[in-house]
């Protein structure tokens, strides 16, 4: 298929025309489901627009209307438990969503999990335990934040004048794009000393700490999950590192919030992330269950160890885009493009 063709069904299969319809011959045709979704940050609308890398966040607007919607539609939103005990039948499964949040900033405290309580819903967190621990540097979060505030910064050893909220997220993809990788660390540390920014109010202010974490676990309508350490590539390591970012996670969780964790999702969670080995891994840690980025649906029968999920770009802010996921066409299409 051409690359125009491609873009013309793109542009067709985000119409609410061509999709909603779809959506009700999925019910008709597919019957019980279950579709995980996952996102990483949410920012109010307002902010939203401008913020550098923005396709990283959901508006926290568009997905109260989004949960509104689903709920409307009779989908019941459950946690990952709930979705395991539906598709191993010990309870009927019906149509059902699960959100999932990973690696857990301070705005899945502030704004996130408040959304999911006016609708009465639960959500997952899946956290990554360097972060409320402050050994993960937050490098991504820290760029952003200063592209948004700064008018001129000094980056990897030139001074950039920072212009548009367009222009910004231009610098912001380039510089990421050259950080990302085991350098990051060291990037963002001496980013951080060329222009005045103290890493560690930076990090506070976007990370999540264990006094928020304690004070969700103990809300009936929050599941916490594990998200590894160092939110590492599971499969780039050894088994013995694998098993510890693994096994670690899981204790630290114990450790501060009491919980007996169960659930895991891979960092990355693409399949060249994430294979065989790694959800063998993922039980012998401890956990009844390990989530993937793999797009697709739950269906009768679906292995613990590799849930699919479907992420959420904040890029999309359309229900028609969301029902791409919930008919598991976005999958269909990921497969057939061969992006798994
Ligand atoms: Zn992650």
């Amino acid at each position: 298929m051409t690359l125009l063709a491609l873009a013309a069904a793109k542009a067709m299969m985000a119409s609410s025309a061509f999709v909603l319809p779809l959506a009700k011959a999925a019910d008709r045709v597919l019957g019980p489901r279950g579709c995980c979704l996952t996102f990483h940050r949410i920012a109010r609308s307002e902010q939203w627009a401008h913020l550098p890398n923005r396709d990283f966040y959901v508006d926290a607007d568009f997905l109260d209307r989004f949960l509104g919607y689903v709920l409307d539609q009779g989908w019941d939103v459950v946690t990952i438990s709930e979705a395991l005990r539906r598709a191993a039948g010990v309870e009927p499964a019906g149509r059902y969503v699960n959100f999932s949040i990973d690696d857990c900033y301070r705005d899945t405290f502030e704004l996130l999990v408040p959304v999911f309580r006016r609708h009465n819903v639960p959500v997952t967190l899946f956290v990554t335990t360097g972060i409320p621990d402050g050994t993960l540097p937050l490098w991504a979060a820290g760029l952003e934040d200063a592209l948004l505030h700064r008018d001129r910064l000094w980056i990897d050893g030139e001074h950039i004048a920072l212009s548009s909220a367009e222009q910004r997220r231009a610098v912001f993809a380039q510089v990421a794009a050259g950080w990302d990788g085991p350098q990051a660390a060291g990037c963002y540390a001496a980013f951080c000393a060329a222009n005045a920014i103290d890493i560690d109010a930076m990090h506070w202010t976007h990370a999540i700490s264990w006094d928020m974490l304690e004070a969700l676990a103990r809300d009936p309508l929050v599941e916490i999950g594990a998200h590894t350490v160092s939110h590492a590539r599971i499969s780039s390591l050894p088994p013995e590192a694998a098993l510890h970012e693994l096994a670690d996670a899981r204790l630290r969780l114990n450790q501060r919030l009491g919980l007996d964790v169960q659930h895991f999702a891979f960092p990355y969670g693409r399949a060249a992330d994430c294979g065989p080995r790694d959800f063998a891994l993922a039980r012998q840690a401890g956990f009844a269950s390990a989530a993937t980025t793999r797009k697709g649906l739950v269906h009768a029968g679906q292995d613990a160890f590799s849930i699919p999920r479907n992420t959420m770009n904040g890029a999309h802010r359309s229900l028609a885009a969301m029902e791409l996921h919930l008919t598991g066409l976005s999958g269909t299409a990921a497969r057939v493009m061969g992006r798994v």
